[in-house]
């Protein structure tokens, strides 16, 4: 097992490419009004019709204990159960969900609860880029497996070969960030017999952290499936910073479906984890408003229509791009192997992407479409004015 000073060279090392593109261009440029901004999933126009109002029908207290200590308050978990049981079909008990500060603290707390020190974590690249950072946090030993782009499919072989007598969790984060891929039912059921083999065969249970951040923003009339509807040993994390547009507002959730097994040793598990981590559970304000902003959502259809704009524009302009069925992200590929020289030849013409070397894959850049219309528009001539610059013309 590593050393505290060795895991943290380690946690360095793996958020090394954020942190460069952090300090690098995104402070250069996020900030100028002339940017067209794609670098990560904030909102570029203002909160979504009625969040403001369900905040403020919650902030005048209604009893001394309004602004108390709060950990996973009743209703907050109620509203969230019934929320999951008419998504999924499951019964989940209030019980059985933790809220947390986002869905960042969500995952961190999953992983402290249900490994121990050297236990081996799978995670499929490219990830988010926080994933290896929180695994190690957790003294665990992050495992890789690869998904290809541009279609991003899971590689159940690669999987199942990956999985050793210490693996101890598989996560997968579907719809996937950056891939855009919403994994169907059919490949949800082959995971799970995959897992549940793979646990046989070793002697010791390996849950699924199924990282649904995404699981309301998806595309072209598709609808998402929970891998808790397929695996007993499903943990969901889940943020409300993505439907909402307002991931500065912390709060998010984790949840266990009825079919997990020792449910409530885990529950003792989880709730130690969230306070020994520093109280990872949500602000009062953000509990009390949560079954209103449950109702609310920003314009998936928007969102829809941006890539509908965005991705014709690019493949006409020679970029390989990809179609996400759901998420905020495409994926494009730079003219030649090195995105970090491309995607500064895209911030001399005002055009904010991630690179792809900061999510693992080197050579392609990532674009939200969180950005404004107006920015799209904009976008679309940088991105046509760098093709030319590279291309000589
Ligand atoms: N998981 C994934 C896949 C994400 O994209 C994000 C946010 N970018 C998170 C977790 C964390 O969400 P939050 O910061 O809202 O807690």
């Amino acid at each position: 097992m590593a050393g505290a000073r060795d895991r943290t060279d380690r946690i360095r090392q793996s958020i090394a490419p954020f942190m460069r593109f952090f300090a690098g261009p995104y402070t250069a440029l996020a900030g100028d009004a002339a940017t067209a901004n794609f670098a990560v999933g904030n909102p570029h126009d203002m909160a979504l019709p009625g969040y403001v109002d369900a905040l403020h029908r919650h902030l005048d207290p209604r009893d001394t204990e309004w602004f108390a200590y709060k950990t996973s308050e009743p209703p907050a978990r109620r509203a969230v159960a019934r929320t999951l049981a008419a998504r999924t079909g499951l019964d989940w008990d209030p019980e059985d969900i933790a809220m947390t500060n986002g869905g960042f603290a969500a995952i961190a707390v999953a992983l402290k609860a249900l490994l121990n020190p050297g236990d081996e974590a799978i995670f499929l690249t490219p990830p988010w880029f926080f994933y290896e950072m929180l695994i190690l946090a957790a003294d665990a030993v992050p495992v890789r497996v690869r998904l290809e782009p541009p279609r991003f499919e899971l590689d159940f072989a690669a999987i199942e070969a990956a999985v050793t007598p210490r693996t101890r969790l598989v996560l997968l984060n579907s719809p996937h960030n950056p891939g855009g891929r919403v994994y169907p039912a059919d490949d949800l059921q082959r995971l799970a017999d995959l897992l549940a083999g793979a646990s046989a065969r070793i002697g010791a249970p390996i849950h699924l952290l199924s990282d649904e951040p995404y699981n309301r923003i998806v595309f072209d009339g598709r609808s998402y499936h929970s891998p808790a509807e397929f695996y007993p040993r499903t943990v969901v994390t889940y943020s409300y910073g993505k439907t909402l547009l307002a991931p500065g507002m912390r709060i998010g959730y984790l949840a266990m479906p009825p079919s997990m097994p020792e449910r409530e040793r885990l529950r003792e598990e989880i709730f130690i984890a969230q306070l020994s981590g520093g109280w990872l559970f949500p602000n009062a304000l953000l509990q009390h408003a949560i079954d209103d902003l449950e109702r609310l959502s920003i314009d998936v259809g928007a969102l829809e229509r941006r890539r509908d704009r965005l991705v014709p524009a690019l493949r006409a302009l020679g970029y390989e791009a990809t179609l996400p069925e759901g998420t905020f992200y495409v994926m494009a590929r730079a003219p030649f192997d090195d995105d970090l020289a491309f995607c500064e030849r895209l911030n001399r013409h005002k055009v904010l992407v991630l690179p792809g070397s900061v999510v693992e894959l080197p050579g392609w850049f990532r674009i939200s479409l969180t950005a404004s219309d107006e920015m799209v528009e904009r976008g679309i001539g940088g991105f046509a004015a760098a093709v030319r610059d590279v291309s000589g013309v």
